[in-house]
């Protein structure tokens, strides 16, 4: 039927756009199956410019997409159009209603009051779900909060008699400088912490190196932790470094641990060994920003005028990719930026080399001249 109401059928089609685009668009299937996933433009060709937006559920609930090549639209009528218009230059936007329509069963009047009714106890009901979800998230994020104040609050300086462990661990990677000034702050030990798999299983408890992780403003956001034995060896246990979960109104999106004082010219690293590595060899403080993903987003601290990266070195190349993703932010931001890559070769066996095997194996000597490390 010519002229539904646009509303009715907006409302019918949201958060079935995956489904909807799929039927009308068959060349587009695998990115409505896989949302985020790139593929051929169904216009243009090419290889990968094409893809349904993820941006938390909320880009592919309104159909919102596109190519990097033709353009973003911003829901799926949108992208429909622009679909059929390559093809077919007189199809508008109530053909596009009309076609979406006819795939939800709304064909006339009668269908599409029923659709309207439909559409409102759904909301009602999304509303309910809403409200529900809201509750459990508000409980959930009151047990995180309790349970990271309280490991920070049970945590020693690593310089404390008692953190005998942390510094057998770091000291057998030739890392000395736990009582560098500042690091009492972001970086602890846990004498006994409990360690869980991802399952949730209890993996017994363990000595741990704990780190505060601050997001990109600088407010505490949650903890990393190396779980070890009494010997200072990695723990037993699936993963022994993993963080803490955090509260869902918090993100760690940006952030970093502040190990030290940072100055105008900021060094980071991925890992906490590999900064304290770094730290140890050039005599500055160097922040683990923890893994690439943080990385690519790290925000750095204002007054800062140039960043030094101490990159990692791996087998997928992700360490060098993230490297390279931050350098490109810290230049677009206005400031300097220099990458450092391992001066050892990954050797045969191993998925990567960084900046505390360079100490481990070649002392200070294997880092580049201080001199050419403030580009
Ligand atoms: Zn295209």
């Amino acid at each position: 039927m010519r002229n539904l109401n646009a509303k009715t059928v907006r409302e019918a089609a949201l958060n079935k756009w995956p489904e909807i685009l799929k039927h009308c668009i068959p060349s587009i299937s695998v990115a409505c199956e896989k949302i985020g996933k790139r593929i051929a433009c169904p216009v243009h060709g090419g290889t990968d410019g094409f893809r349904i937006f993820k941006k938390n559920g909320e880009g592919a609930a309104k159909g919102a997409g596109g190519c990097n090549t033709c353009g973003f639209k911003g829901d799926g009528f949108a992208l429909l159009m622009w679909y059929r218009q390559a093809f077919r230059p007189s199809y508008v936007f109530a053909d596009a209603v009309e076609e979406v329509g006819q795939y939800l069963n709304i064909v006339d009047r009668k269908d599409e009051r029923d659709a309207a009714r439909n559409n409102q106890l759904e909301a009602a009901h999304i509303q309910k779900l809403q409200e529900q979800r809201n509750k459990q998230l508000k409980v959930k994020d009151g047990r995180i909060r309790f349970f990271l104040k309280r490991i920070w609050r049970e945590t020693i300086p690593l310089t404390h008699p008692q953190a005998e462990a942390a510094r057998l661990y770091l000291s057998s990677r030739k890392i000395l400088n736990w009582d560098m000034p500042g690091y009492e702050a972001s970086l602890r030990f846990h004498p006994n912490l409990r360690s869980y798999n991802e399952e949730g299983d209890f993996e017994g408890e363990y000595p741990a190196i704990v780190a505060l992780i601050r997001d990109a403003a600088g407010v505490p956001v949650t903890l990393h932790r190396i779980f070890l034995t009494v010997k200072g060896e990695k723990a037993p246990v699936e993963s022994a470094k993993k963080m803490c979960p955090f509260p869902s109104d918090r993100s760690v999106t940006g952030g970093s641990i502040h190990l030290g004082r940072a100055g105008e010219v900021l060094h980071v690293a991925e890992g906490i060994e590999t900064a304290m590595a770094v730290s140890m060899a050039i005599g500055k403080p160097v922040w683990p920003l923890i893994n690439t993903g943080l990385m690519e987003t790290f925000v750095p601290p204002s007054g800062t005028q140039a960043i030094v990266i101490w990159e990692d070195k791996d087998l997928s190349g992700g360490g060098e990719k993230a490297a390279k993703a931050l350098q490109a932010r810290v230049w677009a931001m206005g400031m300097k930026c220099a990458r450092h890559s391992p001066s050892l070769s990954i050797p045969s066996g191993e998925k990567s080399v960084d900046w505390n095997d360079v100490l481990i194996q070649l002392g200070r000597f294997g880092f580049p001249q201080a001199k050419r490390q403030a580009a």
